[in-house]
């Protein structure tokens, strides 16, 4: 009975390798325009950073 590996083992390791990924790193699109992850700011296409809060996509 514990040759099969189950999958709670494997949902923990997934887990394990990407919780420190927290940071949300691409712009967000909302209505044709960018959304800023961090505040919810809506800007034009060729913003490059929020002027709300200051958030920028992270390269
Ligand atoms: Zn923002």
């Amino acid at each position: 009975m514990a040759s099969a590996p189950s999958s709670d083992d494997m949902f923990d390791q997934f887990l394990s390798q990407r919780g420190h990924e927290v940071e949300v790193a691409e712009w967000e699109e909302s209505y044709n325009k960018k959304q800023c992850p961090d505040c919810g700011g809506l800007h034009e296409t060729a913003a490059t950073e929020c002027s709300v809060c200051g958030w920028t996509p992270v390269n």
